[in-house]
């Protein structure tokens, strides 16, 4: 079942408009949600986000917070999703192709959810990445779906036999193309700031809790690409990945090529605080 356009129906009975704003230009955002135990992990934080990223692309939320709350809670019972993720976005609806606001198309929010595992083999044995120029636009704190640059980047990872890209504008690491970035060299967790250049990740956020709980010390400074093939850990953090540790770099091992000793920890952590 999905939710479209204020129903709940199934999927064979959506019937998106070629209008869709959505498809002419990627004109709307979306969220990803954890479904952990029937229930969502950092609900707040998603809808927090989800309605700044409307807001700064000048979408009107086409039902209040709470409503979304209850469209969510809905399709998650009526699923019986146990372990999962949410999929939620809202376009800024349909009218035929022009670039300026249409006068009263109505934005359009899609919602579903999918069972999906936890990814235990890559957050056990870490993944291989390599590292990428990020072409992205200047507002990537916005989750938006204009998502070519971070498909492209994703793809050439995979074709060169690795899981992820390090993006890097210029010579200094931002974020992957669908999780964050951090590295530990010398006891400190360093991470990009959370400004225009990375998406604000909740499970970085998550992460960097976690980390200043355990009494790790926190940079949150960008660093160069050079920095970061002399860490002692790396690893991606995100809603799907939960803590991946990156054990090779452009064919290079990560200090000893095995997941570290703080990246175990906070995944210790990490596993505490999503299974209460
Ligand atoms: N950065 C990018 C570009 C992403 O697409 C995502 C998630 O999809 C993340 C970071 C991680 O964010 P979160 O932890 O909120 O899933």
């Amino acid at each position: 079942m999905m939710f479209y356009q204020d129903r709940f129906v199934a999927k064979e009975e959506v019937h998106l408009s070629p209008d869709d704003r959505g498809y002419y230009f990627g004109d709307g955002v979306y969220e990803v949600f954890r479904i952990y135990g029937g229930s969502i992990f950092e609900k707040e934080a998603h809808l927090r986000r989800l309605e700044r990223s409307a807001r700064e692309v000048r979408i009107d939320l086409p039902y209040s917070i709470q409503e979304i709350d209850d469209i969510i809670r809905k399709l998650i019972l009526t699923e019986g999703t146990v372990d999962g993720t949410l999929y939620l976005q809202i376009t800024r609806g349909a009218a035929p192709r022009a670039h300026p606001f249409p006068a009263d198309a109505k934005p359009i929010l899609l919602a579903y959810c999918t069972e999906v595992s936890r990814p235990i083999s890559t957050i056990t044995s870490g993944i291989r990445v390599i590292t990428y120029e990020d072409i992205r636009w200047l507002r990537c704190d916005i989750k938006t779906l204009n998502l070519l640059p971070n498909v492209l980047a994703k793809q050439t990872a995979l074709d060169r036999g690795a899981a992820e890209v390090i993006l890097h504008r210029g010579d200094l690491v931002t974020e992957c193309s669908a999780s964050n970035l951090m590295m530990v060299k010398d006891g400190v967790l360093y991470t990009h700031p959370a400004n225009h250049l990375i998406l604000h990740g909740v499970t970085r956020a998550v992460v960097l809790r976690l980390a200043k709980a355990a009494g790790i010390a926190v940079e949150e400074t960008p660093f160069t690409t050079q920095a970061l093939g002399e860490a002692d850990e790396v690893f991606i953090t995100g809603t799907t990945v939960e803590i991946t540790p990156v054990i090779e770099i452009d064919g290079k091992p990560v200090a000893s090529g095995q997941p570290g000793r703080i990246t175990r920890r906070l995944q210790t952590s990490f596993d505490k605080a999503i299974l209460g």
